[in-house]
This record gives structure tokens, C-alpha cells and sequence, in this order.
């Protein structure tokens, strides 16, 4: 079997249209356009490659972008202060700090300093609450990006499936669990302390893998037919004589084509869906702290 491969990247640009046209409506009733307030601290490289993708997306997408740079050396109470200003801001519908944070910084009190009505990246605790007992809230982006890609091929009902996330962030893979859960899969979270993984993933229908660790999961691991989400990034060592090394997710692509039913590759799979999730949950914020009836998106 050669598994269909799951277009991330197209299904990110009809999110981002929709969203986009949606946008205009906002901007119709409200006299504003949805705004996305985006907080980058220091000069780490690949933080600023995705502020960038992101303040342009923002545009892209028919809403304002605020992108507040600060030094590394910023110290918390300046980065709180900052904060409490988005969160006043009647411009700001979201707001985003991009982590990893320098070490002085305290990113759970960041976090928790940012109003969970504009907490567009789902990582607060009231938002992750009300992500774990079922309530209206804000969903981290890259797990809900996963979910309409399953939704795709399965539709939103997973009744009967078994779904095993390898994985257990805060970020990733805890969020990622409840919403397959939601969905009525039987959920199973594997991480670094599971015994036999192999055997644990053979069993799946659907196979997340959140972990970090390049083409760790491979092709005689997985079920034939299943579905497997690929969310890991992960830049191999650079060839000799090539710059950059190759970007692979924590599947192995090729041995996984052969067994799986579908798979998202890696890069064009789940990253692209990230940031057009981003936008979506930014509209979605613009419509709530407007007082207007959000649209089902
Ligand atoms: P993390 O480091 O916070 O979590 C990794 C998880 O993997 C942990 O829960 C750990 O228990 C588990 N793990 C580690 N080693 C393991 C092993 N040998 N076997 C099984 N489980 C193991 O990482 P994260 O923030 O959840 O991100 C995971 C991956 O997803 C990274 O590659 C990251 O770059 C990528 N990511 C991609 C996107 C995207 O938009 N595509 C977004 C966020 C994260």
C-alpha cells in the first residue's frame, strides 16, 4: 500500500482564505480589523523566522499585526507590564508570546499574566481547563490544526478508533489527547517512560507523534491503513558540502508510505496548519470581545 499523503500546506491556504474573507465581515460590523499582538524577546533565529511567517500571514489575512521586539535582557515585571497593555488594548484580539523565552523570564507567569479572552495560543490554564472538561475556549494551535486534518479524511466523529499520541506537552500532546478524546477515539498518551512503544503504536488507527526526535517511528510500527499525523520538526545533520541538513518530522516517511493509509509529510504537513489555526483563533477572539456572534470556523 502507498499511503495517500495528507496536504497540509493546501489545507492551511483554504483555512486562511476562509479566514481571511471572514476577517473582511469582522471589519464590516465592528469599524476595526482583528488584531494579533505578537511578543518576540531576544534574538533567537528560528523565533524570528516564525514572527516573521506570522506578522505576514496576519496581513495576509485581512488583520492588523502588532509585533513588539524586546532585548534579551528584558526583565519579567517590563515583560508583564507590556502584557497588561495588550490586554487593554481594544485593538488587540490576541495576543501571542513566542516561546522559548531567555531564562530570566518566567514563561508560566507570562502566560498566565495574558487574558484568557485573548489568549489565542490556548496555553493558559483557565483555556486548557476548559479544553479538559469539554467547554467553549481556546485551543493550542498546532493540536486543533491536527484535528481538521483528520477531520478530513474521517470526519469528526472517530467512534470506535484507537488514536495514540506519542507525546505529553502542554503544548502538544496533552491538548492533542482531549480533543481525540472529544472526538470519541480510544485515547492512548505514550512519552519517554512507555514500555514496548512499538507494540503500543501498532495497535493505533491513528497515530500522532508529538516527540522531538527525528524519524523515530518506524514503517514496522504501524498498523497498515492507519492514519499518521506527523508533528515533529526536526533538521537533520547537513550533508557534506550542503549547508543546511535535510527537515524531517519523528516518522519515517518513506517506511511509513508503505504501510500507512495516509500521512502528513514533513515540512507541508501540520506547520503550515499552525499558523493559519493562529489567524482562525484570532478571529474567532475579535468576534468574542466584540460582543458579535462568531462564525463557525
Ligand atoms: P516537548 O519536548 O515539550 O515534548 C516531547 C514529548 O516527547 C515529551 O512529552 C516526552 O515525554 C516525549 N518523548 C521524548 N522522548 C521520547 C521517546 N523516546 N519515546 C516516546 N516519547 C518520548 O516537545 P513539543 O513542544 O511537544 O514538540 C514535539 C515536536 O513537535 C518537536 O519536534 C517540535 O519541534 C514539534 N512541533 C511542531 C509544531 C508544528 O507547528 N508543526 C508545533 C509545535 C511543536
Amino acid at each position: 500500500m502507498t499511503a495517500e499523503v495528507i496536504d497540509g500546506k493546501a489545507a492551511a491556504a483554504r483555512l486562511r482564505e476562509r479566514v481571511g474573507a471572514l476577517a473582511l465581515d469582522f471589519a464590516r460590523q465592528a469599524e476595526r480589523k482583528p488584531g494579533l499582538a505578537v511578543v518576540l524577546i531576544g534574538e533567537d533565529a528560528a523565533s524570528q523566522v516564525y514572527v516573521g511567517a506570522k506578522g505576514k500571514a496576519t496581513v495576509a489575512a485581512n488583520m492588523n499585526s502588532f509585533e513588539h521586539h524586546l532585548p534579551a535582557d528584558t526583565p519579567q515585571d517590563a515583560l508583564l507590564t507590556l502584557v497588561e497593555q495588550l490586554n487593554a488594548d481594544k485593538a488587540v484580539d490576541g495576543i501571542l508570546v513566542q516561546l522559548p523565552l531567555p531564562p530570566q523570564l518566567d514563561a508560566q507567569a507570562v502566560i498566565a499574566a495574558i487574558s484568557p479572552d485573548k489568549d489565542v495560543d490556548g496555553f493558559h490554564v483557565s483555556n486548557a481547563g476548559r479544553l479538559a472538561v469539554g467547554q467553549d475556549g481556546f485551543v493550542p494551535c498546532t493540536p486543533l490544526g491536527c484535528m481538521m486534518l483528520l477531520e478530513e479524511r474521517h470526519g469528526s466523529d472517530l467512534s470506535g478508533m484507537e488514536a495514540v499520541v506519542i507525546g505529553r506537552s502542554n503544548i502538544v500532546g496533552k491538548p492533542m489527547a482531549q480533543l481525540l478524546l472529544q472526538a470519541n477515539a480510544t485515547v492512548t498518551i505514550a512519552h519517554s517512560r512507555t514500555r514496548n512503544l512499538a507494540e503500543v503504536v501498532r495497535r493505533a488507527d491513528v497515530v500522532v507523534a508529538a516527540v522531538g526526535l527525528a524519524e523515530m517511528v518506524r514503517g514496522d510500527w504501524l498498523k497498515p491503513g492507519a492514519t499518521i499525523i506527523d508533528v515533529g520538526i526536526n533538521r537533520l545533520p547537513p550533508e557534506p558540502g550542503a549547508g543546511k541538513g535535510r527537515l524531517v518530522g519523528d516518522v519515517a516517511f518513506a517506511e511509513a508510505r508503505e504501510v500507512a493509509g495516509a500521512i502528513t509529510p514533513v515540512p507541508g504537513g501540520v506547520g503550515p496548519m499552525t499558523i493559519a489555526v493562529l489567524l482562525r483563533n484570532t478571529l474567532v477572539a475579535a468576534y468574542q470581545n466584540s460582543g458579535l456572534a462568531k462564525p463557525d470556523i
